[in-house]
């Protein structure tokens, strides 16, 4: 169809870039993007004009570019164009070119490939800078020299790592060393930008390969410094504590093992965030972070505005997850009461199973045993809270008795005395001294109110 339409207008045409890439990889892709030695939305226009299958047609005449979806296919058609850059933007002045100069702007080898729709040649591999190879070889490798790829558009040092990460590959040495001396241009590169890149590095199989080499290329302290800052090992009297940052990263692979929830990997990726801040050496105990957990969760809010991640029950989600890091471990290390597991539940709700699997995630002692010592103790702990869990269903919990329940029973306004009587039913529950029922609580309201001189009015069953 798309040859068909291309020999009419006696336009050479080409699919380019990601798709021919995955199909020699063996990956399934359903974005296309097709370069046209010519109008890519007249070809576009040409094509819809004899499809008779739903289609969405979107036209970006400023972009020169044509968007068709047809079912979960998404087709862009260009024109073969060349680049050239400034120093200050990454925004390029652009203007028509060749197949070939089309082809040498792109930014790896391995998307330096295209495949012909010409009905003379079709199907055969347009390969200039040995993009075939470097698949095989699994190498990250610029077409044109590092140095000036990497500096005309910044971006791409996120996106070689990000493709390394992806695809287990590895970048080519002349690369990553263009990419350490252009580490600062970062900087031009809006953070959501960056953002979508270092979100794909963190979905990717084992996202401690690209976050390792993010710090490594100096990419990290430029864009993220408090995870960079996790790096190090400080010694005092001949006590090193961990270097929090490969203990991060380890906790991120062993969780990315369990999930792929892109919000539960942020979580391990910032639970130990404050742990730079919180250090200290005292000479009996050693190493401490204490309150790590709450500074964490104090930080969240800042670090996600600062990369200009949503601000929304994401952000509320990673802060209750850096918050509560730590609970399941205490109670894995004393006698577990009942109430301690109902308050855990009650805190963190329908997040409790996320919560645990971060917690056995967090267990990155190189010995055997213990590991298996740990995983057994919150394995009782994951039994407990199943078993508190059935008895008294508190998850997402509210109390049986509302502030409403409060005014309406005391006959009183808004106020002191409803907060002090709703948290009293509420620990006592907690406590577990009433059960989580209707009329144990409003026995316990009547009696908490007389304490405060109140007589109820009015009998609410
Ligand atoms: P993905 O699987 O993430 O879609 P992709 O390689 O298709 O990977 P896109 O962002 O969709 O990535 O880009 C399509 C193609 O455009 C790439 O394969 C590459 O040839 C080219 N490209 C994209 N971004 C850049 C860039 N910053 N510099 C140079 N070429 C780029
Ligand atoms: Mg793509």
């Amino acid at each position: 169809m798309i040859t068909q339409a291309a020999g009419d207008l006696n336009m050479p045409v080409y699919v380019v870039g990601g798709w021919v890439r995955d199909l020699l990889l063996g990956r399934n892709s359903k974005d296309i993007d097709i370069v046209v030695i010519g109008s890519g939305i007249k070809l576009a226009h040409r094509i819809t004009s004899g499809l008779t299958k739903k289609h969405k047609l979107s036209i970006f005449k400023n972009f020169g570019t044509a968007n068709l979806r047809i079912g979960d296919w998404e087709i862009e058609f260009v024109g073969a164009r060349k680049e050239s850059y400034r120093a200050d933007s990454r925004k390029p002045i652009v203007e028509d070119g060749s197949l070939e100069e089309d082809i040498s702007r792109r930014d790896f080898t391995i998307n330096a490939m295209a495949i012909s729709l010409n009905q003379n040649d079709f199907g055969s591999l347009i390969d200039h800078y040995g993009g075939k190879k470097d698949l095989e070889n699994k190498l990250i490798r610029t077409p044109l020299d590092p140095l000036i790829t990497y500096s005309d558009d910044p971006l791409r040092m996120m996106r070689a790592v990000r493709f390394a990460s992806q695809l287990d590959f590895k970048i080519d040495c002349d690369s990553f060393e263009a990419i350490k001396s252009n580490a600062s241009r970062i900087k031009i590169v809006s953070m959501e930008r960056i953002m979508d890149e270092f979100n794909k590095i963190l979905l990717s199989p084992s996202p401690g390969k690209g976050l390792k080499m993010l710090r490594a290329a100096g990419l990290l302290s430029e864009f993220f410094p408090e995870l960079d800052a996790l790096h190090g090992v400080e010694v005092v009297d001949g006590k090193a504590h961990k270097d929090n940052f490969f203990h991060t990263i380890q906790v991120l692979d062993n969780l990315s093992e369990k999930t792929d929830d892109l919000w539960l990997r942020w979580s391990a990726l910032l639970h130990d965030i404050a742990k730079p801040a919180t250090k200290q050496f005292e000479p009996e105990a050693g190493w401490t972070f204490h309150g790590h957990e709450y500074l964490g969760a104090k930080m969240i809010p800042g670090i996600f505005k600062k990369l200009k991640l949503p601000l929304n029950e994401k952000m509320k989600y990673v802060r209750k997850m850096v918050l509560l890091h730590l609970r399941p471990i205490v109670l894995s290390q004393n006698i577990v009461t009942d109430s301690a597991v109902r308050r855990l539940l009650f805190e963190a709700g329908d997040d409790i199973d996320d919560l645990m699997t971060l917690c056995e995630a967090d267990i990155t002692s190189a010995n055997e045993h213990k590991i298996k010592q740990y995983l057994k103790n919150f394995q009782l702990v994951r039994e407990k809270l199943k078993e508190i869990e059935e008895k008294d269903r508190l998850r997402n919990w509210q109390p049986p008795i509302s502030g409403e329940d409060i005014m309406e029973t005391f006959d009183i306004k808004p106020g002191k005395q409803v907060g002090i009587i709703k948290t009293a039913i509420r620990e006592a529950i907690l406590e577990g001294e009433i059960p989580n029922e209707k009329k144990a609580a409003f026995d316990f309201m009547v009696k908490q109110g007389k304490k405060l001189g109140l007589t109820p009015k009015k009998v609410i069953n």
